[in-house]
């Protein structure tokens, strides 16, 4: 669909798509009825280069285009929508290390981020600090051989099983949003308490935490990029980010308009499959549409990143837009099931609950419109 991949590209998004619809449903419906993570069952997809994605060859990753990776985000996703964050919320991370770490800590850290046990996390958010993130409260005190951070963060997806941390503090009590610096902390040390948050309404798969810091410490080489960078980082990793949300909400999408056309092929109501009612053809006709279209906003933001361009806008276009149609087609789907839909005895249920999250992680809906708003308003 959209835009045509390498020969290559395509066979790893094919063996990827053929993998997740295996050996990942099951697993997921699983992790979502008894919460518990897919972190810790990993293993295949690191054996499949999976965790590398972002990671430069000469450090051992893959390294495929934005546009092959946002492929292969939904098609795990199709799969397993938790599975489908926990990658792409660590190969955020794995692009943050690339770009903005200094030469030390890349050659340390990178060839680990591709390897097991080396999981990673993004903890910008805190309990009063969300769609604004200037707002952060955690702070960070330069010492002699590095820095000390303490603060709570909130919402970190792959916080329990996560070693490596991009954080966001306030560095030496700094009052505006220039004080804002990233760090690259290692969970692996006293002082770092984490707690899983149980009871999210969809992606029970996915790993989040509450994690907060007492005193821990980050050496001189693990600030990332200069002192004051912080949100700059945040906001740039961001961009990217939301190709992979967008990707994750196509992903659910396909699932849900495959349920229910095979769903509406096989039930019989006034004597005739209800896929013969034209009711039923419109939802299906406008899902399809929908997800066609939020694919093409996705490829185009994916295609701007390769090209080196600049893609702010257009990545907060299919985000947004990406989003909000899987929510509506995955409310289509639990329609098209009727009173089935509402019972976990179908996968449209978790599905519909999942596709919640896409609209408000990385950036809600109404931050993407802010985004967006603001790029037009700015060129004109
Ligand atoms: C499952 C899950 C996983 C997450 N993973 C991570 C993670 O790995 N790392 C991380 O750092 N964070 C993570 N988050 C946090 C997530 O990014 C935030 O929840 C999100 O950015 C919204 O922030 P908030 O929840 O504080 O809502 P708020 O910012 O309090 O927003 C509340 C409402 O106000 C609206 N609003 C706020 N400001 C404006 C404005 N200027 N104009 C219009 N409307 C506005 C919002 O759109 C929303 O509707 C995760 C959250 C969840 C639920």
């Amino acid at each position: 669909m959209g835009i045509t991949l390498s020969e290559d590209h395509q066979m790893m998004v094919d063996a990827v798509r053929n993998f997740a619809r295996a050996e990942l449903t099951s697993r997921d419906v699983e992790w979502d009825h008894t919460e518990t993570s897919c972190c810790t069952e990993l293993d295949q997809l690191y054996d499949m280069g999976l965790m590398g994605l972002r990671v430069p060859e000469e450090f051992g990753g893959l390294n495929v285009p934005t546009v092959c990776y946002a492929h292969i985000i939904r098609e795990l996703a199709y799969a397993s929508p938790s599975v489908a964050v926990t990658i792409a919320v660590h190969s955020m991370v794995c692009e943050i290390v690339n770009q903005f770490a200094t030469e030390e800590a890349k050659r340390e850290i990178l060839p680990r981020l591709a390897e097991p046990g080396n999981l990673s996390a993004f903890a910008i958010s805190e309990p009063n600090s969300g769609s604004d993130p200037a707002s952060a409260r955690t702070r960070a005190r330069k010492i002699d051989d590095g820095y000390q951070l303490n603060g709570t963060k909130m919402w970190v997806t792959n916080g329990i099983t996560g070693r490596w941390f991009v954080v966001l503090a306030r560095l030496n009590d700094g009052d505006n949003s220039n004080a804002l610096s990233m760090f690259l902390m290692d969970a692996q040390q006293v002082g770092v308490d984490r707690n899983i948050i149980h009871g999210k309404m969809g992606i029970r798969g996915s790993e989040t935490a509450e994690m907060s810091l007492e005193d821990v410490f980050i050496p001189e080489q693990n600030l990332l990029g200069e002192p004051g960078w912080g949100l700059r980082i945040a906001l740039s990793a961001l961009d990217g980010g939301r190709i992979g949300i967008a990707s994750q909400a196509v992903g659910i999408a396909c699932a849900c308009i495959d349920l229910m056309v095979g769903y509406a092929k096989e039930r019989v109501q006034f004597e005739e499959p209800i896929a013969n009612f034209q009711a039923i053809q419109w939802m299906i006709a406008d899902s399809q549409t929908e997800m066609m279209a939020s694919q093409q906003l996705i490829d185009q933001a994916a295609w701007l990143k390769d090209q080196g361009r600049s893609y702010t806008q257009a990545a907060s276009m299919a985000k947004l837009y990406a989003a909000e149609a899987a929510n509506r087609i995955a409310y289509r789907g639990v329609q098209v099931h009727g009173g089935y839909g509402y019972s976990n005895e179908f996968r449209i249920e978790q599905f519909y609950r999942d596709a919640r999250i896409t609209s408000i992680y990385e950036g809600t809906s109404e931050i993407q419109r802010v985004v967006i708003a603001r790029n037009l308003l700015r060129e004109a």
